[in-house]
C-alpha cells in the first residue's frame, strides 16, 4: 500500500511538473493579418509578445492557453511552423561559444578579459568579454557594450559578436582605427544573453520569460530592482549597476532595422515616443543603418530606422531601462528578416554590419567628457551630469570619476551635481564632430562651505553688542552673545 501511495505521488509529481513545464514551454508563433495599432496595444496589454509588425501584419509569440484571445478579438491568423531544428547547422554551439571566447582571451591577455557574470536558469554561463588596453584596470574611458540573443531563437547576432571580437583582437596593433577604439574605450561584448533559449531554440528563457520584456519599465514597472525578475536579467542588471556604460546595443533577428527608445509611453494613444535626446538618437540610429545596405534600402522602415513605439509598444525592454536608469543610450538592432538564416548567410551579414558596428561604438568618444573630482581630496565623485535643456541624467563612473556625455555638435551648458557638493555649471562648451571636448570639474564639498559660513557667522556674532535689534540672537537668553548662541543657532539650521 505504502509503495502504491509513493508511486501515486511520484506520478502526480511528475505529471504536475510536466504540465508546469509545458505551460512555460508551449507557445505558438503566429502571424496576424489586417491588424491595427489598437489591436497591437491590446495584445501587448494581455501579455502577448509582439515580435514584428509591418503593414497590417504582425508576428507574435503567444502561449497556447492565450490563443482564445485572438478568437475573441476576431483576428485572422495562421500558426507558423516552428523553425526546423536543423536550420542552426554551422552556428556555434553553446559549448563552442565558451571555448571560442576562452581561446581569444588566452591569446590576447593584454587586451581581453573574459568574465562569467552568472548562470542562466539551467546553469549555463553568461560570458561577457572586455576588450581594452590595460584591460585589468578601469580607466578614464567610456564603456560600451554589445549584447546579443536575449531571444534564444535569434542566433545571428551571436555570430556577429564573435566576429566582432575576433576582428578587434586580430587587428589590434596593426589597424589604426581598431587600435584607437581598443585603446580609447572599454568594449564589452556578450554574444549570448539567453544560452538556455539558444540551446533549446526558443525565444524565452527556461522560466518562460521574454528577456526583452522583463526589465524595469518607466510606464508599467517603475521599480529599478532585480527582485522577482528572470535570473539572466538579474545578472545583467547587477553587472550594469557596477559599471557605467554610456552606449550599447542589443542584437536580434526577425526584421532589419535599428530601433531607438522609447519602446513604451505613458500615453497609450501615442504613435511615437521620443526621448529628451531625440535628435541624438535618430542621428546615431541613422549612422548605423546608413552603413548597412539592407537597412538603408528597407521597404518598411524609412532609412532603416524606427522609434520603438512607432513600430510597436513593448514594456520591459532592455533599451528603455538602459536609457532611463543608467543614462546609457541603447538601441535594439534587428539584423535580418529571417530569424535563423542559413549559416552560409553569415559572412554577408558580417560584411553588412562590420563597419556599422565599429562606427556605432565610436559615438562614445564624441560629445563632452571629463573627470569629476573632490576639490579637497582629488577623489572621484559619483555625480549626475546634465546638459541644459535636455531633461536626462547621466552619471560619472564612481570608480574613476569619468563621465562621457555623448551629444551632437553645438554649444552647451553642462551642470554637475552630487550629494554633499555644491552644484557646478559650465557654460559655452563647444562640441565638434569628432573627439569629445574635455571638461574636468572639481566639486567643492558642501561641508567646506558650511565651515566657512560658520566661521564668518561666528566672527560677526562675537563682535556684536546686545541691543534691541540683536537681542533675538541671544538664543540661550543669558544676556550676552557668544559661542553657546552660535552653536544653538548652527544646530537649528542643521549645519554639519
Ligand atoms: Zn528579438
Amino acid at each position: 500500500m505504502l509503495k502504491k501511495i509513493i508511486y501515486f505521488h511520484i506520478i502526480l509529481f511528475l505529471s504536475f511538473s510536466f504540465v508546469n513545464a509545458e505551460i512555460k514551454a508551449d507557445y505558438k508563433i503566429v502571424r496576424l493579418y489586417n491588424i491595427n495599432h489598437q489591436d497591437i496595444l491590446k495584445l501587448t496589454k494581455e501579455g502577448i509578445d509582439i515580435d514584428n509588425v509591418w503593414d497590417k501584419n504582425a508576428i507574435i509569440y503567444i502561449q497556447y492557453d492565450k490563443l482564445h484571445i485572438l478568437e475573441d478579438m476576431n483576428l485572422s491568423y495562421t500558426v507558423l511552423k516552428r523553425p526546423d531544428l536543423r536550420s542552426k547547422a554551422g552556428y556555434h554551439t553553446y559549448e563552442q561559444i565558451g571555448e571560442t571566447l576562452n581561446a581569444i582571451a588566452i591569446a590576447h591577455p593584454n587586451i581581453c578579459k573574459l568574465y562569467n557574470i552568472g548562470k542562466s536558469y539551467e546553469g549555463r554561463d553568461l560570458w561577457f568579454i572586455k576588450i581594452s588596453d590595460n584591460v585589468d584596470i578601469e580607466e578614464d574611458e567610456p564603456e560600451v557594450k554589445y549584447i546579443s540573443t536575449m531571444h534564444g531563437d535569434e542566433p545571428v547576432g551571436t555570430e556577429l559578436c564573435l566576429n566582432f571580437i575576433k576582428y578587434l583582437t586580430d587587428n589590434y596593433g596593426t589597424d589604426q582605427r581598431v587600435t584607437g577604439l581598443v585603446d580609447e574605450m572599454e568594449i564589452w561584448v556578450m554574444p549570448l544573453m539567453n544560452p538556455d533559449g539558444y540551446v533549446h531554440e526558443r525565444r524565452y528563457n527556461m522560466e518562460g520569460i521574454d528577456l526583452n520584456r522583463g526589465f524595469p519599465d518607466r510606464v508599467v514597472d517603475n521599480v529599478n530592482t532585480t527582485e522577482g525578475r528572470a535570473v539572466e536579467i538579474q545578472h545583467i542588471m547587477n553587472w550594469a549597476f557596477a559599471h557605467s556604460s554610456v552606449l550599447s546595443a542589443n542584437f536580434h533577428t526577425g526584421a532589419t532595422v535599428v530601433n531607438y527608445p522609447y519602446d513604451s509611453d505613458f500615453d497609450y494613444t501615442k504613435n511615437y515616443s521620443a526621448t529628451p535626446d531625440e535628435d541624438l538618437m535618430v542621428t546615431i540610429a541613422l549612422s548605423y543603418a546608413s552603413l548597412n545596405k539592407s537597412m538603408r534600402e528597407s521597404y518598411y522602415f524609412p532609412s532603416g530606422i524606427t522609434n520603438g513605439v512607432e513600430w510597436y509598444t513593448a514594456y520591459g525592454g532592455m533599451q528603455d531601462w538602459n536609457y532611463v536608469w543608467l543614462g546609457c543610450n541603447e538601441m535594439t538592432i534587428e539584423l535580418h528578416d529571417i530569424k535563423t538564416p542559413s549559416f552560409s548567410k553569415i559572412p554577408e551579414l558580417w560584411d553588412e554590419n562590420r563597419e556599422a558596428m565599429l562606427t556605432y561604438i565610436s559615438w562614445a568618444l564624441r560629445g563632452i567628457r571629463g573627470l569629476v573630482t573632490d576639490a579637497e581630496t582629488g577623489n572621484p565623485v559619483k555625480a549626475v551630469v546634465r546638459l541644459s535643456g535636455i531633461d536626462h541624467d547621466m552619471y560619472t563612473d564612481p570608480d574613476v570619476g569619468d563621465y562621457h556625455r555623448i551629444t551632437l555638435p553645438g554649444i552647451y551648458s553642462l551642470s554637475i551635481s552630487a550629494d554633499g557638493y555644491i552644484n557646478k555649471v559650465v557654460n559655452n562648451i563647444s562640441v565638434g564632430e569628432n573627439n569629445a571636448t574635455r571638461i574636468d570639474v572639481k566639486l567643492t564639498p558642501q561641508y567646506l562651505v558650511n565651515i566657512r559660513t560658520a566661521i564668518v557667522i561666528l566672527k560677526i556674532m562675537s563682535n556684536m553688542q546686545i541691543n534691541e535689534s540683536t537681542k533675538g540672537l541671544d538664543i540661550t537668553n543669558d544676556g550676552k552673545l557668544g559661542i553657546s548662541d552660535f552653536l544653538y543657532f548652527m544646530n537649528l539650521i542643521s549645519l554639519k
